[in-house]
């Protein structure tokens, strides 16, 4: 199919994965934003991101905690794992 997935930069799937441990606490309310291109195949009803979105940590009022970008290609799985997506 071709379709092209980011794998971004390591250091930036390392930052993401920390922030995420940093910010999403059990019983918080942290906010988790995934900034998909317009062009995104997710968008149009796909199953597969093939941007290389920018995800943001909010907290419970909108304040930037973490934003991370170039950390590749959005997966479903990535929180799964955290289990804290909304
Ligand atoms: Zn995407």
């Amino acid at each position: 199919m071709g379709t092209e997935v980011f794998k971004g930069s390591r250091k930036s799937r390392r930052a993401w994965v920390a922030a995420q441990k940093k910010y999403m606490r059990p019983g918080g309310l942290t906010h988790l934003q995934v900034k998909h291109d317009d062009f995104c195949e997710l968008l149009a009803g796909g199953y597969l991101c093939n941007c290389n979105p920018i995800r943001v940590l909010k907290d419970d009022v909108g304040r930037i905690l973490a934003l991370v970008e170039n950390a590749g290609s959005y997966s479903p799985l990535e929180f799964l794992r955290s289990g804290q997506h909304d």
